[in-house]
């Protein structure tokens, strides 16, 4: 038990180190408040129990790196554990309570236990940081990055590891000298076997050793808690929060309300983001696995999706008290945490979001400035231009004019909605297959399965026009606004009972975000209709034997978890699938999304396209089956550079060469 003046002298100690963390907390709470709204309280009992089982389960964080997850997980389980042991301990010191024999010694096995694995965990953790230093922590050099982070990471770092280690390693001591003057204890086993070195000493030594540790283990916390509000490790509070707030669907955009006068839309300060985007820099643990996603980062872009929430919260750390306060932050975000060529090289491919174990939005920090850039300042790639002023003037970004959008049915049977106003099944074909030659087969290949399924189905016509996703993702809201009224007036005025589409990015706006426009539809990816016709034997299939690998494309796997009807259907018709090292919710980029295909790739070491192509090549299959036009596109860019090239074709396509009479 401590002495009287230990116990003052911890209570002054605890009641400063209280005073410090809760103006520390209340800064980041402001800083946080100061965010624009955003919507996210909706199913609030759900979105805790989730946040809660995944914290708990620690599953977002071993989705990649296992040996390092395994180690996190040491010390997290531990420092849950540790929740009790500080209060144990806190009881033993001030209240002389003895924790031993009894109901103790299940506590105490378990406490002795962690105790060494959290030492393992973090003796690791910086081992492989420091020592092993490996890609992981380091950014390419044309990437835009926060001039306080590099060294600022490196050191909390080095703080945190040496709390802990400190901490942990006190707490563990201070048994051992505990155990040293009362006798071995078969349920702590570690600080016993510690104790036994110890056991020569004097009682007076003893009994220093284990006041002077228990203030190591206790009087750390004290040291530790005002630091908390500056350093990644306020993920501990942050990370649950921010998991339970994220998107059920994150690649569905928040649309911009164009009715408020004098609104700044988008974002080009820290203060303009919403309170969600603040949170997730305050939640980043700085572990840059989504760099590592990131296809942009990997082929040598300057964007790193980390590197944008680390700069963020950098920021937010240099200017937090006034920041707090209400003041206007400094400087734009394109000044600290992004530049032209970072902003415009994501693919909106939502790998970052995919695998960051905390529930960060990194792509949406992005699509906020792209918003800002060209709602704000019409500031945009040129080659956008084309794209913009297509969609504008002839309904779709190719710019060619609407009367054509039925061409490539030419000499088919495609009955129209002004023929069959109200059809069952309505077939969005999507700007790619209405007007890109190589696409259009898709078309028409979709169009056999439709007529040889027997299903009352018809096309929108010359009144479908472009669903606005290029749009959208290229920042210009305004656009993606007339075309999403436009095109939910005439679908809403159809009612078909199911929309199919064979683009996944029409398929995710259709699906995902007319709905803040009032189109609520059920809309299905084509794998998905010919999966379920297959299913029903309403179509039959010719067996093809050829190896085949299937390019899950970013719009219908991560982002809308379509995964399994593809598969379905190519084994169904009896191909031999193989899969590439990234394929499902890992599936690496075409670089096509996020309007990439309407400009040019930013500089970098290699082509998404090309990373991409390499790895499907790899596999050993004779086709790539892929789902969506636009991946299509990029795969024959390669293809036209390649001696030995793979066929590349779509699921419908694959298909309907089989179809039976
Ligand atoms: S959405 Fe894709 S391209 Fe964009 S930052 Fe995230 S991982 Fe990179
Ligand atoms: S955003 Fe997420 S994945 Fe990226 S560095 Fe931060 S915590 Fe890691």
């Amino acid at each position: 038990m401590l002495t009287l003046a230990e116990k003052i002298l911890f209570i002054l100690l605890a009641a400063g180190s209280l005073y410090y963390a809760y103006t520390g907390f209340r800064r980041v709470y402001l800083a946080i408040r100061r965010g624009r709204p955003e919507e996210r309280f909706d199913r609030l009992p759900e979105r805790v129990g989730r946040a809660l089982w995944l914290v708990l389960t620690q599953q977002t964080v071993f989705k990649r790196r296992p040996l390092v997850s395994l180690l996190h997980a040491f010390v997290f389980y531990g420092f849950v554990y540790y929740l009790l042991v500080n209060l144990v301990d806190f009881l033993e010191g001030f209240f002389g309570l003895h924790a031993r024999g009894g109901i103790w010694n299940a506590y105490n096995i378990v406490a002795d236990l962690l105790t060494f694995l959290i030492l393992v965990g973090i003796l690791g953790l910086m081992l492989r940081r420091y020592l092993l230093a490996p890609r992981d922590f380091t950014w390419n050099p044309n990437v835009p990055l926060h001039e306080k982070a590099q060294a600022g990471i490196a050191r909390d770092s080095a703080i945190v590891g040496a709390f802990i280690t400190f901490h942990v390693g006190s707490r563990l001591l201070s048994k051992a000298f505990q155990l040293a003057g009362e006798g071995p204890d078969p349920f702590q086993p570690v600080a016993s076997a510690l104790a036994g070195a110890l056991s020569g000493l004097s009682p007076a030594l003893l009994t220093f050793g284990e006041h002077f540790f228990w203030w190591g283990a206790l009087g750390s916390i004290l040291l530790f808690l005002p630091y908390f509000p500056r350093s990644k490790h306020i993920h501990l509070f942050m990370a649950p929060i921010n998991l339970a707030f994220r998107k059920e669907v994150p690649g569905a955009l928040t649309p911009l309300d164009f009715e408020k006068e004098e609104e700044k839309f988008g974002a080009e300060k820290l203060e303009d983001l919403s309170w969600k985007r603040l949170l997730d820099a305050y939640a980043c643990i700085m572990c840059n696995r989504c760099q590592e996603a990131c296809p942009a980062y990997t082929t040598g872009k300057a964007l790193s999706p980390a590197a944008i929430l680390i700069s963020e919260r950098y920021e937010l750390n240099e200017i937090l008290p006034r920041f707090a306060q209400g003041e206007e932050s400094p400087r734009p975000l394109m000044d600290f945490a992004l530049n032209e060529e970072a902003l415009w090289a994501c693919t909106t491919c939502l790998a970052c979001v995919e695998v960051c174990p905390v529930g960060n939005e990194q792509m949406l920090h992005i699509l906020d400035v792209r918003r800002a850039k060209v709602l704000m300042e019409g500031s945009f790639p040129q080659e956008l231009n084309n794209a913009f002023r297509g969609m504008e003037r002839s309904g779709n970004p190719w710019g060619i004019g609407q009367d054509k959008r039925l061409d490539w049915a030419e000499g088919l049977n495609v009955p129209t909605v002004e023929e069959k106003p109200h059809p069952e099944v309505l077939y969005w074909v999507g700007c790619a297959p209405s007007y890109d030659p190589r696409a259009q087969k898709i078309a028409r290949s979709m169009v056999e399965i439709l007529n040889a399924s027997g299903v009352d189905w018809a096309v929108l016509g010359r009144r479908e026009k472009c669903t606005g996703d290029a749009a959208r993702r290229a920042g210009n809201e305004y656009l993606f606004f007339q075309l999403a009224t436009e095109n939910v007036e005439t679908l809403n005025e159809v009612a078909p009972k199911t929309i199919v589409t064979t683009c996944p990015h029409c398929f995710h706006t259709l699906k995902n975000e007319y709905k803040d426009f009032g189109g609520h539809y059920r809309v299905v990816h084509h794998t998905e209709f010919i999966a379920e016709l297959l299913r029903k034997g309403k179509i039959r299939v010719e067996e093809e034997t050829r190896k085949v690998v299937f390019h899950d494309p970013c719009y219908l796997g991560r982002h809308n978890g379509v995964y399994e009807a593809p598969r379905e259907v190519l084994k169904g018709v009896g191909f031999a699938l193989t899969e590439p090292p990234r394929s499902r919710e890992r599936s690496f980029c075409c670089g096509a999304g996020g309007a990439q295909f309407w400009k040019e790739e930013e500089p970098g070491a290699m082509r998404v396209s090309e990373n991409r192509y390499k790895e499907l090549k790899g596999t050993g299959a004779e086709v790539i089956a892929t789902g969506c036009p636009f991946c299509m596109a990029m795969m024959n860019v390669e293809v036209a550079q390649d001696e030995k090239p793979l066929e590349v074709l779509d699921i419908a396509e694959l298909v309907a060469r089989g179809l039976k009479a």
